[in-house]
């Protein structure tokens, strides 16, 4: 009987997902991406190589988490017609952007569906191949080889379809066509810039300050003027896949991942203090709704976790109040541009934040001042993918078949099954799939739950997985769109560093509110040094004082000396010579001897990075960790 073997991708991703002003725009992009996915493979669910279906029984809270990557793999006894595949994809993302075009011009006379067409009909381009089976002889015919080569890939027909199905699917993406878009509309006289979000394209040509008051406040924000593209993701959550899947789904703000420990924390204290629940509930009576927020589902399941309340709607006034209340209400320069904004609230607006100065100077709440306005995204892919699915039998230990495709296309979905139902750890997961996680976290976890996870996909591989991630760090105020970036960058620098130092490997990156980038480079068996480093900077036992150090050893050449002038500051102020000596020693081996090899001379930039990086979780972010259970 006949095999036929189908790969499909489609593209753009990475722009598509990147370009987004918060959150909720990322989440949408995620969802859509994997949403056209499961569309375009509707009619062969039982014929999947990649991906398998993610079995989610603990629907974390009704999240509607994105989990199919771009691309599928299919084999059928049946020739599977490209076309209709594509016409599937193109029927699914015309169902989203129909269904938005029609709420639009519902909402707006004379809106330009002319252009707006132009934009989504244009956007995406699907590849497919369908490849009829063939055995050795055929692919190294198609592959012109001239001589014969010693490698056995084995006689399973499979590894040679697969491997000539990704090869002419690759030269179909590397060839793909640029359509420049002949984009002449006009609004009045007025020919209309680049799309505010993505930049990509011109935003539609119509009255912005018309439109945004045509529609729920939030929609849009001020000055915001977007392309089809971008306005399909903006509206598509609430006005096509929340109706479909009826249900709420209140997506949280940065500003409250960067919350989350201090609202677990102060939950401990109202448990136990009714006047303070009082308190809180007339501070909450006071704001305007600009600070109240409907707490997202995760984020009720990471408060109530460890707790003996039956539920958290018993501070519900607390939990709904937005996290950056609590962290500015002492912030004058805030209180100016709220005053400017809300002119009519500013009275009880400034009652609220003088009762609130008036609550946290109690000598008991001291210690649950929130300050802390950095949050962590965490991007982790696979190592190796191309080997575990590559001809080659050595790195898998066996030859590539159907069986063994499906089989670890099984894996990686029970990992990304296991990501979804973790409820340890307080997290926000956006994508997890194929291979890759993309998550939301407080910093102080991200070092954690990252390693965890890679313990973890380890484990699910035979024990042989490796992952690579980056981490970035930074205010809740940097653009989501240049975070996301920086993210995506910090992690290819740690697949880089996976790919000479042969070990996986993390990147971690600071991005501060000033916009100063730092990041350092490590092996997942460095982390606990990195650790330790943090805890000595944090209990004091290292001098934060690090600018005239870095200056002076960053003179230096030669090794010996770059290790006893680093001795020489971390002897300066410890109170406990013995273990801050032998932390010197792991410090200046995982950092600078050990990184030299793959380096060079940067590695001593990255030492220095490393004590940066440390330094700065240990000072900027707090945990709360001291008042946990008082
Ligand atoms: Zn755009």
């Amino acid at each position: 009987m006949n095999k036929y073997l189908t790969v499909f991708s489609f593209s753009p991703v990475q722009s598509f997902i990147e370009a987004s002003r918060k959150l909720k725009d990322l989440f949408t992009a995620s969802y859509i991406l994997s949403y056209l996915t499961k569309e375009t493979a509707k009619d062969y669910q039982d014929s999947l190589v990649f991906p398998m279906e993610v079995k989610d029984d603990s629907n974390k809270a009704n999240w509607p988490l994105a989990n199919y990557p771009n691309r599928f793999v299919i084999l059928t006894e049946e020739k599977v017609d490209c076309e209709k595949l594509k016409e599937n994809f193109n029927n699914a993302w015309r169902g989203i952007w129909e269904k938005v075009l029609k709420y639009l011009k519902d909402k707006y006379e004379n809106f330009p569906e002319d252009q707006f067409k132009l934009h989504v009909q244009n956007y995406f381009q699907t590849f497919c191949h369908c490849q009829e089976f063939i055995d050795r002889d055929k692919w190294k015919q198609l592959l012109d080889y001239k001589e014969d080569d010693n490698e056995d890939y084995g006689s399973n027909p499979y590894v040679y379809t697969y491997d000539i199905a990704e090869r002419i699917l690759g030269s179909k993406k590397s060839r793909r066509f640029y359509k420049p878009l002949f984009d002449k509309y006009k609004h009045g006289d007025h020919y209309p810039d680049g799309c505010t979000l993505c930049g990509e394209r011109l935003h539609l040509a119509l009255d912005w300050k018309e439109l945004q008051n045509k529609l729920p406040k939030g929609y849009l924000a001020e000055s915001e003027k977007l392309c089809g593209v971008c306005l399909v993701k903006r509206l598509a959550w609430d006005e096509v896949f929340s109706a479909k899947n009826q249900s709420e789904v209140n997506f949280p703000s940065v500003e409250e991942v960067a919350g989350i420990k201090f609202k677990k924390a102060f939950i401990d204290k109202l448990e136990k203090d009714e006047d303070l629940q009082k308190s809180i509930e007339n501070i909450f009576e006071l704001l305007p709704s600009k600070f109240k927020i409907n707490t997202n589902p995760i984020f009720i399941k990471i408060l109530e976790e460890d707790k003996n309340i039956p539920a958290i709607d018993k501070f519900a006034s607390f939990v709904n109040i937005d996290s950056e209340v609590f962290r500015r209400f002492d912030d004058e320069f805030w209180l100016k541009e709220l005053e400017e904004e809300y002119p009519e609230e500013i009275g009880k607006i400034k009652e609220a934040f003088n009762k609130l100065k008036q609550l946290f100077e109690r000598e008991d709440l001291k210690g649950y001042r929130h300050r802390n306005a950095y949050y962590a995204i965490l991007l982790a892919d696979g190592d190796d993918m191309g080997r575990w699915l590559g001809p080659k039998k050595d790195f898998r230990g066996e030859e590539l078949t159907d069986e063994f495709h499906k089989n670890f296309s099984k894996k990686l979905s029970d990992f990304a099954g296991s990501v979804i139902k973790d409820k340890k750890m307080p997290f926000l997961p956006v994508y997890a799939g194929g291979d890759d996680i993309l998550a939301f976290l407080h910093p102080l976890d991200a070092l954690d739950y990252a390693y965890e996870k890679v313990e973890e996909f380890k484990n699910t591989l035979w024990g042989k997985g490796s992952m690579s991630a980056g981490i970035l760090i930074t205010h809740v105020k940097s653009h989501l769109q240049m975070a996301l970036k920086y993210v995506r960058d910090l992690e290819k620098k740690a697949k880089n560093f996976k790919r000479i130092s042969q070990k996986g490997s993390l990147c971690i990156g600071i991005l501060t509110h000033s916009g100063n980038f730092r990041s350092v480079v490590l092996n997942w068996e460095d982390l606990d040094t990195l650790k330790k480093l943090i805890e000595a900077f944090k209990s004091e036992d290292l001098s934060s004082n690090l600018a005239y150090t870095i200056r002076e050893i960053k003179k230096l050449t030669d090794k010996n000396v770059i290790g006893s002038m680093l001795k020489r500051y971390f002897l300066r102020k410890s109170v406990n010579p013995e273990s801050i000596l032998s932390l010197h020693e792991q410090v200046f081996k995982n950092f600078f001897l050990d990184k030299h090899e793959f380096l060079a001379s940067k590695a001593l930039e990255n030492l220095l990075d490393a004590l940066y990086v440390a330094r700065f979780l240990a000072r900027n972010v707090e945990g709360f960790e001291n008042v946990q259970g008082v």
